[in-house]
């Protein structure tokens, strides 16, 4: 019998309006970055991404380049829409972007019309969808004028290509420029997507955060466990399928002893408050309201399990933020 989603899952998850827009997206939501390439057997693609769907995270997170190699994330959760998801299209939020290397000469990476669009059209047809939810700008390019690279996402949603559009990013001096010139084309930036964590602060240095608040637009923070680092995993050493031991993104290098004291004492408040470190980091994001949606990544479904399980717990004592803060940096 083909597989049958959950009944309760809309019973649990919390949802948040995306900015000032009309969209909820879920409290966690799951990113296909690692672990959905072809080094990740196909069932554990799909077991992860029906947990994910069955606990109420209605946000799958792509990009062209998602992989190894790039492409064939977007290929694994085409399948997994045909085989699991065919029925749920409209229960979904799927995301791709365009921006970083894709494939050889001029046009393969960065922000122009040309990229962008040919981009978008290769995502759809890997996924087997007619449009995305959300189309992103990757990266901002400083070579290309920002008015080209918004034209050509009002482009994507006017053409049927996409619903909303998003950066990911752009520092807060860029978001507002970009912001402007979405707003006057008639296609409101939806969303931005930096990374944050309690290990990197740069939303908040930055002025991100308020700028997206004043601008009305939604938040969705990627790396929130800091790639797993802001987990006990790495308590006692690397083990051997973890990310860090692929020392590709995560460097083993970073897994340095200070950093690991300093976890542990991370790991001790979180242990006080009742929930495991992983959770303890989701809710910290999530802490207050400001963002939207924490975007995890997993390499099996019980670490979403665990995930989801953060919003439990998601307000912090004024003294709990204090003594993270003397534990949290790298
Ligand atoms: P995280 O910080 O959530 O790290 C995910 C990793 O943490 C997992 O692969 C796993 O590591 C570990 N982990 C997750 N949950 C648990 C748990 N409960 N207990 C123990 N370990 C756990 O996020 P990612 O860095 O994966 O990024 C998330 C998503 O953000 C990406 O998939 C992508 O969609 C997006 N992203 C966007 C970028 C952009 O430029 N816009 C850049 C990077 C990411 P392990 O594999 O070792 O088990």
């Amino acid at each position: 019998m083909a597989w049958q989603p959950a009944e309760n899952r809309y019973e649990t998850m919390k949802y948040n309006r995306c900015g000032k827009s009309g969209l909820k997206l879920p409290a966690i939501s799951l990113g296909l970055w690692h672990n959905f390439g072809g080094d990740t057997p196909h069932e554990r693609k799909v077991d992860m991404c029906r947990t994910a769907f069955d606990l109420g995270i209605t946000h799958f997170d792509l990009a062209n380049n998602y992989g190894p190699p790039p492409g064939s994330a977007e290929t694994a959760f085409g399948e997994i829409m045909r085989t699991d998801f065919a029925d749920l299209r409209d229960e979904l939020i799927i995301s791709s972007k365009a921006g970083y290397d894709m494939w050889p000469g001029p046009y393969g990476e960065w922000g122009s019309r040309k990229y962008l669009i040919a981009s978008c059209d290769q995502s759809l047809k890997r996924m087997g969808l007619d449009y995305v939810d959300i189309f992103y700008s990757h990266r901002f390019d400083p070579d290309t004028p920002l008015e080209e690279t918004c034209g050509a996402l009002d482009h994507i949603v006017r053409s049927g290509r996409a619903l909303y559009v998003g950066i990911s990013s752009y520092n807060s001096q860029r978001t507002r420029e970009a912001a402007a010139i979405l707003k006057d084309l008639g296609t409101p930036c939806l969303i931005h997507q930096p990374s944050y964590s309690m290990l990197n602060r740069w939303v908040e240095d930055d002025g991100l955060i308020d700028t997206l608040e004043d601008l009305g637009i939604g938040s969705i923070v990627f790396s929130p466990l800091a790639q797993g680092m802001l987990t006990t995993k790495y308590l006692n050493g690397i083990p051997g399928d973890s990310r860090a031991a692929q020392n590709h993104f995560l460097k083993k290098d970073f897994i340095r002893p200070t950093i690991i004291d300093n976890i542990r004492k991370l790991n001790g408040i979180a242990e006080r408050r009742g929930q495991t470190l992983a959770q303890m980091a989701l809710a910290w994001v999530l802490r207050g309201g400001r963002i939207t949606s924490a975007l995890i990544g997993a390499s099996r479904s019980a670490q979403i399990v665990d995930c989801v399980k953060a919003l439990d717990n998601d307000s912090f004592t004024a003294e709990e933020l204090t003594e993270i803060d003397l534990y949290a940096r790298e």
